[in-house]
C-alpha cells in the first residue's frame, strides 16, 4: 500500500511521525484553478455564477461551516447569497422558497444546510431542487446516477474524502476498504464511490457487531459516525490508511471520529481534523457550481444576465448577498 512514510510530504516529514494527509494544499490548488475559471465564466457570460445557501434555523456547526462556504465563494469570485429561513417555517414555506431559486437563472447552484429541523421531511427538501442545481447530490436523480456509475453532481464530502486518497497518491484499487458510516450525504456516496475505484469495500454502521473485527481488516479506512474518539489504535492494523470525516465540537475544540493520539502510532496515513477533508469539501463543492453554471448558460445563454438580485424576501427570511469583486458585468 502507498501511503508508506517514504512518500510523505512535507508536513509527515516534520512530524516524524505517520505522513499526514492535509486537505488544505489540494484544495488551494482547486481554488486557484476555478478562480481563473470563474473568471473565464464571467467573462464569457458576463455575470458571475451564484451558489445559494439555505439555512433554516441558526445553529451554530452550521454556521461554521457556512460561513467557510461562503469566504470561499469569495476567494474563487462566486456570489454567495444566505438565505436564512426561521426555525418554525413549515415544508411548504420552505419548498416554495426552493422554487424560487429553482426559477431564479441567476442562481447556479442551490445547497440546503443539514440537518433539518425534525417538522421538515427530508424528503420534501431532496425533491424540490432542481437537478440540475443540486450541487451537493442529494437529489434522487443524482443519487441514483452516482449508484448506477454515470455521471452526476456528487455529494461533496464523500467525493472529498475519495479525492484526498487519489491525489495523495494512495492506491484503492483491490485494497480492502472498510467505510464506518452509512448516511446519504457521506457513507454511502463515499462506499459507491470507493466500489467506482475497485476497492472491496465494507460498510459498517450503528448496528454492527464488533466494529474492530471488521476494522482491523481494513487497508484503506473511512470514518464518517459523528462519535469523537470512536477509532482507537488499538482497532486498526498498522500501515492502514485512514481518512476521518467526522467534525465533532469538543470543549473548544474540533476533533474527528478517530483517536489520533492512539492511531498515529500505527497508521501510515491520516487525515487531520480540521484540516483534512473538509476545505477540500468546499473547492469541490465550488468545481460543482462551475461545471452547473456552465451547463445551465449553455443551455439557455440569455436568461441568466437578465435576473436581478435580491436583498431581501418575505417576512421570516433574512438574505444577504456576499460582496463580488467589483466588475461592471457582475449582474445577479
Ligand atoms: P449521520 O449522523 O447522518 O450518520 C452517521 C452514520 O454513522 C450512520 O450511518 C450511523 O449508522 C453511523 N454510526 C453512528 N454511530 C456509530 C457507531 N458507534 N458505530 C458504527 N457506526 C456508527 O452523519 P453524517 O452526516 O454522515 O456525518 C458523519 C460525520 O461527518 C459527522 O461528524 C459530520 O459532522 C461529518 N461531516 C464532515 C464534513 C466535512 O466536510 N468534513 C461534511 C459533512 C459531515
Amino acid at each position: 500500500m502507498r501511503g508508506d512514510r517514504d512518500g510523505a510530504g512535507a508536513a509527515g516529514a516534520a512530524l516524524a511521525g505517520p505522513r499526514l494527509l492535509a486537505g488544505g494544499p489540494i484544495a488551494a490548488e482547486i481554488r486557484f484553478g476555478l478562480t481563473r475559471d470563474f473568471a473565464a465564466f464571467r467573462e464569457r457570460w458576463g455575470y458571475p455564477p451564484t451558489l445559494a445557501v439555505v439555512l433554516v434555523g441558526a445553529d451554530a456547526p452550521s454556521a461554521v461551516y457556512l460561513r467557510q462556504i461562503l469566504r470561499t465563494c469569495e476567494k474563487v469570485g462566486v456570489h454567495g447569497r444566505l438565505v436564512e429561513m426561521s426555525l418554525d417555517v413549515t415544508p411548504d414555506g420552505l419548498c416554495e422558497e426552493i422554487d424560487m431559486l429553482n426559477d431564479d437563472p441567476g442562481v447556479s447552484g442551490i445547497i440546503v444546510q443539514m440537518p433539518l429541523p425534525a417538522h421538515i421531511p427530508l424528503r420534501t427538501v431532496i425533491d424540490s431542487i432542481d437537478p440540475a442545481k443540486d450541487i451537493d447530490g442529494i437529489h434522487p436523480r443524482n443519487a441514483g446516477l452516482l449508484s448506477l456509475g454515470f455521471d452526476g453532481f456528487l455529494p461533496a464530502t464523500a467525493q472529498a474524502s475519495v479525492e484526498i486518497l487519489k491525489r495523495s497518491g494512495i492506491e484503492i484499487s483491490g485494497k480492502r476498504v472498510v467505510v464506518i458510516g452509512r448516511s446519504n450525504v457521506v457513507g454511502k456516496p463515499a462506499a459507491l464511490l470507493l466500489m467506482r475505484e475497485h476497492g472491496t469495500v465494507t460498510v459498517l454502521h450503528s448496528r454492527t457487531r464488533d466494529l474492530a473485527n471488521h476494522t482491523r481488516d481494513a487497508e484503506i479506512l473511512i470514518v464518517a459516525a459523528g462519535k469523537p474518539g470512536l477509532v482507537t489504535g488499538e482497532m486498526l492494523s498498522p500501515g492502514v490508511v485512514v481518512v476521518d470525516v467526522g467534525i465533532n465540537v469538543v470543549g473548544d475544540k474540533l476533533v474527528g471520529d478517530v483517536d489520533f493520539e492512539s492511531a498515529r502510532g500505527v497508521v501510515s496515513a491520516i487525515t487531520p481534523v480540521p484540516g483534512g477533508v473538509g476545505p477540500l469539501t468546499n473547492a469541490l463543492l465550488l468545481s460543482h457550481l462551475l461545471r452547473a453554471a456552465t451547463d445551465q448558460a449553455e443551455l439557455s445563454p440569455r436568461r441568466a444576465v437578465q435576473s436581478p438580485d435580491r436583498g431581501t424576501t418575505d417576512a421570516g427570511i433574512r438574505m444577504s448577498a456576499q460582496p463580488m469583486p467589483s466588475s461592471p458585468k457582475a449582474a445577479p
